[in-house]
């Protein structure tokens, strides 16, 4: 059995039985003959240090840990899949409008560019006062640490 959410696509979560010879299958116990435990891994690469014991609790233990060790802080970090879709369609749509009506698309992405940089203002303090680092504000905005830094750093007094 593997663990999904929708918000972290790409990111297939599961209690991978440990072989004998120290290896992780790649599916579920129902599948191993012979395991000698637990660890829990993903889809995407990332692979728990931490084994667990080759009984249903273990198993259990290894699938609490994809959740609370990988899936967790990914979909903190990750906006609602329905906003993402939103955004989307709405960036289509605006593309069609200057497309067919430049001046109005010039308006509504002026609009939209006032109320923008304030949200991106108000969501980096949330970052700020939320703990997290520059590094992480660049990285969630796809920029690096020192541009971020020098970005915001006049609102982080
Ligand atoms: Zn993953």
């Amino acid at each position: 059995m593997t663990f999904t959410s929708p918000d972290i696509p790409g990111h297939e979560g599961l209690a991978a039985p440990v072989l004998p010879t120290g290896e992780l299958a790649s599916t579920s116990s129902a599948f191993v003959k012979v395991f000698v435990g637990y660890q829990a891994v993903c889809s995407c690469g990332w692979t728990d240090q931490r084994r667990f014991p080759a009984t249903q609790e273990g198993a259990k233990e290894a699938e609490y840990r994809w959740w609370s060790r990988h899936a967790a802080p990914l979909i903190a970090a990750a906006p609602p899949s329905e906003l993402v879709a939103r955004s989307n369609l709405l960036c289509e749509r605006v593309v069609k409008l200057a497309a067919e009506r430049p001046l109005a698309a010039l308006t509504l992405l002026s609009q939209m560019e006032s109320w923008q940089r304030a949200l991106l203002d108000l969501a980096v303090a949330g970052a700020r006062d939320a703990g997290a680092s520059w590094a992480q504000v660049g990285e969630a905005m796809g920029i690096s640490k020192q541009s971020a830094h020098e970005r915001f750093r006049s609102r982080d007094l």
